[in-house]
């Protein structure tokens, strides 16, 4: 089958390269004229690690093991702590803080040489009756395929196409986050330090190097500084002044450790920002042949932290229905929807539950909730909940 795949993010490559071992012909088309190495740290639970594994990447590398999330108090007391560790034991693969451009050049050295095309942006599809579909592009060349996956991102051109305008919605939170040299055993470390107070949250990750990825999340007023309709506007999303001056008055008075050395580290040139927004939850994500993968069915804040995973399981159910025999592949691609849709869902709900403005909490409630609640099993159970990969869950006969 010759299948057409808009973006070249983690789920278009995934879904490349898995669909050409199973034997498809397949075309990968990017709007940019490069794959962007750039980017700052990315946490990887195990099905992340395992479904990277299976593609072929190495993970030897590739980012720092991570062996707990402590949930701190802004004055560094301990609240909760989520043993990262058994969770990796249990599922038998390693959860790590990965640099995104490192996973984007191995995931691109795996793929099928000539299948990449960049500087191609998708500017329309067409579909008549049980006809090819037609892809057109922004230089006015065009394409046909039998099936074309629409794994462009956030603000999808093929789910535009497929559902008509439809953006994802604002939560009212943004991330300001980057990566900074800290020298000192913070950055050499496997723990995830996840500080909370009334001025938001933030989120330190060792990725090794002398470096620490890190991440502010705070209420942020959408105003006239985000239009309505423009989300994922990162230009638009700015305060004014410098970014890192508004961090330090804002974050300058917590005492928890490490946290005063990384606001007085930090520079502006390191800070990107990136508005919380989440996509209505559809009843299925494609229609005919043609169906969507990754941040173009389901964005939802980075606070759950499980995008890019989400992206490759589903690349990996996506390409396992359509590997086997039987029905015809249209009903194998809605089956493929269907089984993912059930997993995702969870996910959507936490991040609703979890992504919308951030509410302070006073330490007495963390501190309890977390000697009162098993905070692992409870994240084990949300991963393995929001996996397809390891439960190896797949549309009944190809499982
Ligand atoms: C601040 C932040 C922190 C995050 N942290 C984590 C984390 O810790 N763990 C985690 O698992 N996830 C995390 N995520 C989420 C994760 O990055 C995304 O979910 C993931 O990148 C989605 O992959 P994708 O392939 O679906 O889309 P993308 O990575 O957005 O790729 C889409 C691709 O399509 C291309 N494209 C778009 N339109 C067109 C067009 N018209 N024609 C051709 N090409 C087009 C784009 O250029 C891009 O290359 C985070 C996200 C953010 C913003």
């Amino acid at each position: 089958m010759k299948i057409v795949i808009i973006g070249a993010g983690f789920g278009g490559m995934a879904c490349a390269i898995w669909l050409a071992e199973a034997g498809h012909e397949v075309e990968l088309y990017e709007q940019a004229p490069q794959l962007r190495t750039s980017g700052n740290g990315v946490l990887l639970l195990p099905n992340g690690t395992g479904l990277l594994s299976d593609l072929g990447v190495e993970l030897s590398g590739l980012g720092a093991r991570m062996d707990s999330v402590d949930g701190l108090y802004h004055d560094g007391s301990l609240s909760l702590r989520v043993q990262l560790s058994k969770i990796a034991a249990k599922f038998g693969s390693p959860v790590l803080v990965g640099s995104r451009g490192l996973i984007v050049e191995r995931m691109a050295a795996c793929l099928l040489d000539g299948s990449l095309r960049l500087n191609m942006r998708c500017t329309g599809i067409e579909q008549n009756g049980d006809g090819p579909v037609r892809v057109t592009f922004a230089d006015g060349s065009e394409v046909k395929a039998d099936l074309v996956i629409g794994a462009d991102g956030q603000r999808s051109v093929v789910r535009t196409k497929l559902f008509g305008e439809d953006p994802a919605v604002y939560l009212g939170d943004a991330t300001w986050h980057g990566i900074t040299e800290l020298p000192g055993a913070f950055a050499e470390g496997h723990a995830v330090h996840s500080i909370f107070g009334n001025e938001g949250i933030c989120v330190m990750h060792p990725v090794g190097d002398g470096k620490v990825y890190w991440a502010f999340e705070l209420p942020f007023d959408d105003g006239d500084i985000l239009p309505p309709g423009a989300p994922g506007d990162t230009a638009s999303l700015k305060e004014p002044g410098s970014a890192v001056a508004n961090l330090r008055a804002r974050f300058g008075q917590w005492t928890a450790p490490g946290l005063r050395n990384l606001l007085d580290a930090m520079k502006d040139e390191d800070v990107s920002v990136f508005p919380h927004i989440i996509h209505r939850e559809l009843p299925q994500w494609g229609e005919g042949p043609i169906t969507l993968v990754g941040d173009a069915a389901h964005v939802v804040p980075p606070r759950v932290g499980m995008g890019l995973s989400q992206a490759l399981e589903d690349a990996w159910v996506l390409s396992r229905a359509l590997a086997g025999g039987g029905r015809d592949p249209i009903a194998r691609v809605r089956a493929y929807e269907q089984v993912r849709i059930k997993r995702v869902r969870g996910m959507q709900k936490a991040a609703r539950a979890l992504g919308r403005k951030t509410v302070p909490a006073p330490p007495w409630l963390l501190r309890a909730f977390g000697r009162l609640l098993p905070v692992t099993k409870l994240n084990m159970a949300q991963v393995r909940g929001s996996s397809n990969y390891l439960n190896n869950d797949l549309p009944e006969e190809v499982a």
